[in-house]
């Protein structure tokens, strides 16, 4: 039967895809959300459920009588991958990307590409034979650096240069034989947050991650903005006003130069060194190595010099996002990886300076937040890239027939 069905283009996918995102629906419901006439939803409605895509089901509220739809979410399976210098965060999704399963593994190191990839598939494939999951219908990998996402291949990563062009889209494809899809860390997080985290809904935001570097993700009109060449939202690299700082770009001044994770241990050094910060000093008499953490445990503590480093770090990072807010106007500039976790201190100061730079039509409904998911906004984010793209208008035909003619 399956085997007969004719998808047409677009209607059968957008039917189905109003139904994943929107969660239990009823027929009137989907005809008026998806401005298809009534005859043309049934029809469409008795092919998904034909598919084994869609079930009709009593509704929870028992004051209304309509028989709902939803769609059948454990019908398959995909993986969302996301990859640290030290660390892999996996987990395993239903097609409403709710988690079965989540893991995490530790590195010595990822320098060398061969080894660690096969590791890598090791683990995926013990997860799913645990979980009884024959084939994944596919996976999403988040990588910590920049990613020719066309090829699916890391482009030119600064620290790992062994997997410059290593063909990771190709390797796992081969390995599960289903579609897969790479790309960069930021981009990914950003996407999670929309599925998952504090912007969901939302459909122009910005991701901004302050770990050890700064890097960005454009979320516009609900998608990834990549831009040309695939490397919109470097932001890391945007001057700040004033600074003089040398930054491993060859440029000065540029924001991570002045608040990335590096720059913050390293102030801590000076600061501890010259003696300005008696918390930081303290610890280097301990002969503890100074971390940009070690800042926020100063002004937690009330040391006067790391509150206004804080203060003056938040700052930096609030004239550059004034730019990018006057530039893009986002509902939500949402932060997240180490730094971020400075918290309050460092977000109102960031806000602040973004009210201050920014016009007030810009900024008098913008969400300025930390992110809720924090580490698993990575492989959220991975794992709705795969699922995006395989329930695409150009993917979804190829989806039913790999996955349920199978
Ligand atoms: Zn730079």
């Amino acid at each position: 039967m399956r085997q007969n069905e004719v998808i047409t283009p677009n209607t059968t996918s957008q039917i189905f895809n109003i139904i994943r995102k929107h969660g239990e629906i009823n027929r009137m419901g989907l005809t008026e959300l998806s401005g298809v006439s009534k005859s043309t939803i049934s029809l469409q409605i008795n092919k998904l459920i034909r598919l084994g895509l869609v079930e009709e089901i009593a509704p929870s509220d028992t004051s209304q009588r309509k028989l709902k739809l939803k769609i059948c979410e454990k019908v398959g399976y995909i993986a969302g991958l996301f990859l640290g210098i030290t660390k892999l965060s996996m987990a395993i999704f239903t097609l409403d990307m709710e988690i079965v399963c989540e893991k995490e593994y530790h590195f010595d190191s990822i320098q060398e590409p061969v080894s660690c990839n096969k590791q890598i598939i090791k683990y995926l494939k013990e997860v799913c034979t645990k979980l009884g999951i024959p084939k994944l219908w596919g996976i999403g990998i988040g990588f910590p650096f920049p990613v020719n996402f066309k090829e699916g291949k890391p482009d030119s990563p600064p620290n790992v240069p062994l997997w410059d062009g290593y063909p990771l889209k190709t390797i796992y494809e081969k390995e599960f034989g289903c579609p897969v899809l790479i790309d960069n860390d930021v981009n990914v997080m950003a996407l999670g947050e929309g599925v998952k985290g504090c912007t969901q809904g939302e459909s122009d935001f910005l991701f901004i991650k302050l770990g050890t570097g700064i890097g960005s993700g454009l979320i516009v009109d609900g998608q990834i903005y990549r831009g040309a060449n695939g490397c919109a939202g470097d932001v890391g690299h945007i001057g700040v006003n004033g600074e003089t700082i040398q930054c491993i770009c060859g440029n000065k001044g540029c924001l991570e130069a002045v608040a990335g994770g590096l720059a913050l241990a390293r102030k801590a050094e000076q600061l501890a060194a010259s003696g300005a910060s008696p918390y930081l000093k303290q610890l280097l008499d301990q002969h503890v190595k100074l971390e940009a953490s070690h800042i926020n445990d100063g002004a937690m503590h009330g040391d006067f010099t790391c509150i206004q480093l804080i203060r003056e770090t938040g700052k930096a990072i609030g004239e550059v996002t004034a730019k990018l807010v006057n530039f893009f106007n986002p509902s939500s500039i949402i932060f997240g990886g180490g730094v971020a976790g400075f918290g309050n201190l460092l977000i109102g100061s960031i806000r602040e300076t973004i009210i201050r730079r920014s016009p007030h039509l810009a900024t008098f409904e913008l969400n300025v937040a930390v992110s809720e998911l924090k580490s698993k906004a990575g492989p959220i984010g991975s794992g709705a890239l795969i699922l995006e793209h395989i329930f695409s208008d150009e993917e979804f035909q190829t989806t039913v027939i790999q996955n349920l003619d199978a």
